[in-house]
């Protein structure tokens, strides 16, 4: 039987991290993968949405552009260029990705793999393997919507190779695969209606962001329906009727299901503890249950982000092959983003949260127009807030919609990870004309 060291299952962000750092510290190491290299985020996640982000922003550009002088006539979007374009850089990243794992002399298994125990790894034909430590770094999958006709509905998975643009969508979800892909569809031209059983759009964000992109996406002439449940979903002669518990039947080309992700733990082939949404149950030392056996990344259903996965990935290769004995990683301050239009970011906590659990805060807030936007003419605004722990002067929550929110809550994450006070703020000097300085200028506070 072939033995290895680390065996890692699932050649996403985690696993490939885990499974090249592992081999650099010179263990032998083997990784499965039942799809395409790369996982998630490079193959139908992260990268290739963005690109699609990028592409759905030129509309609204170009009609910018003509306060500033320019006339770019738009004479259409061609759909299939930008799926083959994209599909072609996905191509490269993967290849990349494979080459990375070759060139660190990892064995890479194109098959599905599972636990058996006793360090043993079942591969897909049958064939076992034994390995000193086994990875589970198997993602996450679109949850099911579970209501009849659920079966017309397609997930983000599958718009990445879509053969042609939908004249009219309907996406059902509220959380940000829901609000990145409305944001998509309406930048290329697409109607789209967006259903959602919650009250908010974007759980768990600070409630003016949530607000303020729900207002900008009505005002771009999104249909937005909250406190909306689909009750089934049924095929007519020509496309799709979703109907919702009031009754109300909503006529589309295709429906997309983005109702969130559950964690992928068929892996775990019923040998590894499991909690109630699936995820696979670790200590903080992303141990599962059966001795010699880890589990990292999606799979654990904690954090759900690429960096997230990376550096889990990362601190387990070197916790089990290197010398070193750090901690494993904090992710107390850790950045987020959705990539809607207009882009939302985040780090730190919400208001809410820090009201719940701070004895006094400050929240400074700045909602303006742009610079920009005064000669496009356009209704693009931008909202910043400040949270401080008023006893300690502490910075402890940032957020931002508006234009380049991710690029400016990055560089601001670094500071609340060192524990900024916002007197460090006040004293940084700001860096004019510039959407970012208003967060070292805020005064006026509730
Ligand atoms: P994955 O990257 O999902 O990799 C798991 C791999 O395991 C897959 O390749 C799968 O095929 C393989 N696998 C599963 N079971 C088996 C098996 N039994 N045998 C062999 N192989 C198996 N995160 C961000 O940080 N920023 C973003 O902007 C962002 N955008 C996203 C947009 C979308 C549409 C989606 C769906 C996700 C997005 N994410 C984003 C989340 C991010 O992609 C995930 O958090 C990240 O990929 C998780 O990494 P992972 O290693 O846990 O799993």
């Amino acid at each position: 039987m072939e033995a290895f060291d680390l065996f890692v299952i699932g050649a996403g962000s985690g696993g490939v991290r885990a499974a090249r750092t592992a081999a650099a510290l010179g263990a032998r190491v083997a990784i499965a993968e039942q799809s395409r290299v790369g996982g998630t985020c490079v193959i139908r996640g992260c990268v290739p949405k963005k690109l699609l982000v990028t592409a759905s922003r030129y509309r609204a550009e170009a009609s910018d552009a003509v306060g500033f002088g320019w006339n770019l006539e738009a004479k259409g979007h061609d759909w299939s260029a930008l799926r083959d374009g994209i599909a072609e850089e996905v191509g490269r990243l993967e290849h990349l990705y494979r080459t990375g794992l070759d060139n660190a002399q990892v064995t890479i298994f194109d098959e599905s793999a599972s636990v058996e125990g006793n360090g043993r790894v079942r591969l897909a034909p049958g064939r076992t393997v034994w390995a000193a430590n086994i990875v589970v770094a198997t993602g996450a999958m679109p949850s099911p919507l579970g209501i009849p006709g659920a079966e017309h509905c397609i997930t983000s998975d599958d718009v990445f190779g879509l053969p042609h643009l939908p004249a009219r969508v309907v996406i059902v979800g509220g959380g940000y695969i829901a609000l990145e892909f409305a944001g998509i569809f309406k930048g290329l031209g697409t109607d789209v209606t967006l259903l959602h059983r919650g009250p908010t759009v974007l759980r768990g964000f600070d409630a003016d962001l949530q607000h303020a992109v729900a207002a900008a996406y009505l005002e771009q002439g999104i249909q937005l329906r909250l406190n909306t449940s689909v009750r089934s979903i049924e095929a007519l002669a020509r496309g799709y009727r979703v109907t919702d518990q009031a009754g109300n039947g909503f006529d589309c080309e295709l429906v997309l299901n983005a109702t969130g992700r559950l964690p992928n733990s068929m892996a775990a082939g019923g040998a590894l503890a499991l909690d109630q949404t699936g995820a696979i149950v670790v200590n903080d030392r992303y141990a599962t249950s059966m001795e010699g056996v880890y589990a990292i990344g999606d799979a654990i259903g904690q954090l759900n982000l690429t960096p997230v996965a990376i550096r889990q990935g990362q601190w387990l290769a070197e916790s089990l092959f290197g010398a070193s004995q750090s901690c494993p990683p904090d992710f107390g301050v850790t950045p987020t983003a959705v990539f809607s239009t207009p882009e939302i970011a985040s780090v730190g906590m919400t208001e809410h949260h820090a009201r719940a659990t701070l004895p006094d805060i400050t929240v400074y807030r700045a909602n303006f127009r742009p610079m920009r936007a005064s000669l496009a003419r356009s209704r693009e605004r931008v909202l910043m807030k400040l949270v401080v722990d008023k006893r300690s002067d502490r910075v402890v929550g940032l957020h931002m919609l508006g234009r380049d929110a991710a690029e400016i809550i990055q560089m601001g994450a670094i500071s609340l990870q060192r524990g900024i006070t916002k007197r460090e703020f006040d004293r940084t000097v700001a860096l004019h004309p510039s959407v970012a300085e208003e967060f070292v200028t805020m005064r006026n506070h509730d």
